[in-house]
């Protein structure tokens, strides 16, 4: 998508670009419609699988969500009136949010490759997505072998796979509403031994609300 984008731009990089994302559904109404008045292109998205409508849009939104400051997604329908009422509110406060996010995970991250991180961080805010790429930002920067953040190196990779032995996401199981006994369990008892290859151990856990009162305290 990104190789797609640089030749359909000529190689222009611009500041910013704004996605007007619908569901694929209707996208495809929508061009159909539009089709419909043109009779040259006629049929044309009628032989179009929904399917590669749906693998652009993914390919778009996952552009979007790699670089927020270069992107923004305008959520489409509805009538033009319905989209611009809708999305004015929304984009100032998830300016507001994602900016502050951004801010934030830059601070911290520069604080643990200084080594002068706290052992314990909660990251609250209105976006959780935001947050837990600030906090796997965190763990590249404890953790990567060239001791920046986000590159391409063999940890930060891993990282992002979550692969990393030493970088562990707790999270809620799909079958229940709270971090379980046994997960935090294993969390302590894993927590007391050396990292494997990295210089951190880190565990992100999502969301902390999902810690018991007790566990919460153990922390
Ligand atoms: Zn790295």
């Amino acid at each position: 998508m990104r190789s797609l984008n640089e030749w359909a731009t000529d190689g222009l990089h611009p500041d910013l670009t704004l996605i007007f994302d619908l569901p694929e559904e209707t996208g495809l109404a929508r061009a159909r419609s539009r089709n419909a008045a043109a009779p040259v292109d006629e049929g044309r998205f009628e032989t179009e699988d929904l399917r590669f409508f749906r693998r652009v849009r993914e390919g778009y939104l996952t552009l979007a969500a790699a670089e927020p400051k270069r992107y923004a997604v305008i959520e489409a329908a509805g009538t033009p009136e319905e989209v611009f009422e809708k999305n004015t509110r929304r984009s100032a406060r998830a300016r507001a949010a994602g900016a502050g996010v951004n801010d934030a995970a830059a601070l911290l991250a520069e604080t643990a490759k200084r080594g002068e991180l706290h052992h314990a961080i909660i990251l609250h805010g209105p976006a959780p997505d935001a947050l837990r790429r600030a906090a796997i930002q965190i763990a590249k920067a404890l953790n990567c072998v060239n001791k920046t953040q986000g590159d391409d190196c063999l940890a930060c990779q891993r990282i992002e796979r979550n692969i990393h032995p030493d970088v562990h996401i707790v999270e809620v199981g799909s079958e229940r509403k709270m971090i379980s006994v046994e997960q935090i369990r294993d969390l302590l008892s894993s927590a007391s031994l050396r990292p494997y290859e990295g210089r951190n151990k880190v565990y992100i856990i999502d969301p902390a609300d999902a810690l018991s009162p007790a566990d919460r305290i153990r922390f």
